[in-house]
């Protein structure tokens, strides 16, 4: 019999942009069911609430048509956990430059340790969106560049509107 290939794709997604996207849409057509954990992240002061963020990725998905079932939901505690606590048993990351991937070597093996059953995937950021990062986005916003590239038109207002009003401050 063979198992389900749940994946777990956990991030901040502050906001969420074309580059994460692109791995969504990778990953749903190597599994069965992708759940993507957004991440409460205080310590990296996001832009966007947790409840924000997770209805901007949920609007974005509810866009997305075939491929594999997708869900999207809030998560606090250890990834480990979570991914037991939601049937995964395939984590997925994505990876830009070499600069991501000395922490994804090292959170690869710290997770593969505390629970050995969660097998993770890695996929190469594509050369389109490997520039992108949630920071240098909102960082563009916040002087009033145009993000309109590397974000959905949804996302780019909301960041735009957000940054704009954290500067006024
Ligand atoms: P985190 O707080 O885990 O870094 P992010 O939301 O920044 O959360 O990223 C989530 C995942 O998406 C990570 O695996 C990251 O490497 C990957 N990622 C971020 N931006 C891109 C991109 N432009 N292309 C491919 N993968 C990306």
């Amino acid at each position: 019999m063979s198992q389900t290939r749940t994946g777990l794709y956990p991030g901040t997604f502050d906001p969420l942009t074309n580059g994460h996207l692109d791995i969504i849409s990778r990953a749903t057509k190597l599994l069965d069911r992708l759940v993507i954990a957004v991440a409460i992240n205080p310590g990296k002061g996001p832009a966007f609430t947790l409840e924000e963020r997770v209805a901007m990725v949920e609007a974005e998905m509810a866009k997305l048509t075939g491929g594999a079932t997708i869900e999207v939901m809030p998560f606090r505690g250890l990834l480990v956990d979570f991914a037991a606590e939601v049937g995964a048993n395939i984590m997925v990351r994505g990876l830009r430059a070499v600069v991501d991937y000395e922490y994804e070597f090292q959170l690869y093996g710290m997770n593969s340790k505390l629970n050995p059953d969660v097998e993770s995937v890695f996929l190469m950021a594509d050369a389109r969106y490997q520039s992108i990062s949630s920071s240098l986005v909102k960082e563009i916003a916040m002087f009033g560049g145009d993000i309109s590239q590397f974000v959905p038109e949804d996302i780019a207002v909301a960041t735009t509107q957000r940054m704009a009003d954290r500067m006024a401050k």
